[in-house]
């Protein structure tokens, strides 16, 4: 059997239960062998985020930790540069060889957003792609996206039988949970809990992120 791994990156400014529970439903219901949560380093198609690499990686090692199947991957911290998933993708593919399947996982709002990304159209060349569905976003019906995705879609059993090469939508249960409401509520001194791991939580009180004030 082809061995099949998912990397799962982000900005993860913070990690929340969004991104985990999606993680760990896509191992159950897919079958990954593994999943790597990767942080960006410096995110090249969006604001600069404000906190450390190293911190966000903290996070994101905080929030999975105790549950083996997730991994912290920091291959975008210790490259250094600006962050490029073909860049990620193809040093993980002459790591494992050309036959392991690799898949990048990313939400629908994260894919309306790819053809803005350098050098998009590889991505295929080294992984398939397994676009999530998020509350709130929509594929268009024209466009330059919308063509690609009308030649690359398949059925999610294209992860197995090929290493790269395929685009997956999957209608699968997206909490309507965003970093960004993490950070507005933190700014506001109002409370976070439930929204993401306590670990994670407690972390950034004591760090004092996004504005905290007092543990709420
Ligand atoms: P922000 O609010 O700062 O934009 P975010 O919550 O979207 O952050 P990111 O770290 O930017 O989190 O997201 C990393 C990846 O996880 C993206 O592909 C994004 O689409 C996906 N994602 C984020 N939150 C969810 C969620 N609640 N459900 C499903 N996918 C998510």
């Amino acid at each position: 059997m082809r061995k099949k791994v998912a990397i799962f990156g982000g900005t993860f400014n913070p990690v929340h239960n969004g991104h985990l529970r999606l993680a760990l439903d896509l191992v159950q219901q897919l079958g990954f062998d593994e999943m790597r949560l990767v942080p960006c380093h410096i995110p090249t198609h969006r604001a600069d985020p404000g906190v450390a690499s190293a911190r966000r990686a903290q996070m994101v090692t905080l929030g999975i930790a105790g549950n083996p199947s997730l991994q912290m991957d920091d291959r975008e911290l210790v490259r250094g540069s600006a962050s490029y998933s073909v860049d990620t993708l193809s040093q993980l593919r002459a790591e494992r060889g050309g036959e392991c399947s690799l898949t990048l996982v990313m939400g629908l709002d994260a894919y309306l957003g790819l053809p803005q990304w350098h050098r998009w159209r590889e991505l295929l060349a080294f992984a398939h792609l397994l676009v999530v569905n998020r509350p709130g976003y929509q594929l268009p019906a024209g466009g330059e996206l919308a063509e690609f995705d009308r030649i690359y879609s398949a059925g999610a059993e294209a992860l197995s039988a090929a290493p790269a090469g395929a685009v997956v939508h999957l209608d699968i249960r997206a909490l309507d949970i965003s970093a960004t409401e993490i950070r507005t509520l933190t700014a506001a001194g109002l409370s976070t809990r439930f929204l993401l791991p306590e670990s994670v939580r407690r972390y950034i009180a004591e760090q004092q992120l996004y504005g905290a004030r007092d543990d709420c």
